[in-house]
């Protein structure tokens, strides 16, 4: 676009945004894929205790090539337990989880900043995260 400034003073966020999670579990309650990539599997695999191909089995999902983890019948993520509201793989959780709520299309401009923070009550909120650890976040999607 002519005139479209790049870069952190071009950035509707160059002065940050706040975000921290409130442990609510609410986006782990929403249907959806969650990728695992193998490193992941590996990792998550690990810290349950299970072997690679036991998590593979009991709870991921074949989507073309890749996994996703699975979801239980109401479209919860397998992986919330549901007692305490909790995520059972917080410490190791997937890039996709740990990366939230800072994706492109979240961060495309304040109104999809606002339209996410209906479901997340932990946006616009708590700790302020700098441009650059948002970049940072951002490509870590
Ligand atoms: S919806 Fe937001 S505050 Fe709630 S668990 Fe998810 S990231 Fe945390």
């Amino acid at each position: 676009m002519p005139g479209e400034q790049k870069g952190k003073y071009g950035a509707w966020y160059c002065g940050g945004l706040q975000f921290e999670c409130q442990q609510c579990g609410s986006c782990c309650r929403i249907s959806g894929l969650v990728w695992v990539s193998p490193k992941e599997i590996r990792i998550i695999s690990k810290h349950m205790e299970i072997s690679e191909e036991e998590f593979r089995r009991s709870c991921l999902i074949k989507v073309g090539s890749g996994f996703s983890i699975g979801e239980a019948k109401d479209g919860s993520c397998l992986m919330l337990d549901s007692a305490t509201k909790r995520c059972k793989i917080y410490e190791v959780r997937p890039e996709q989880c740990s990366s939230f709520p800072f994706w492109p299309e979240v961060l495309k401009n304040p109104v999809t900043w606002a339209k996410e923070g209906l479901l997340c009550p932990g946006m616009s909120r708590g700790k302020l995260w700098t441009y650059e650890e948002i970049e940072e976040r951002k490509e870590e999607d």
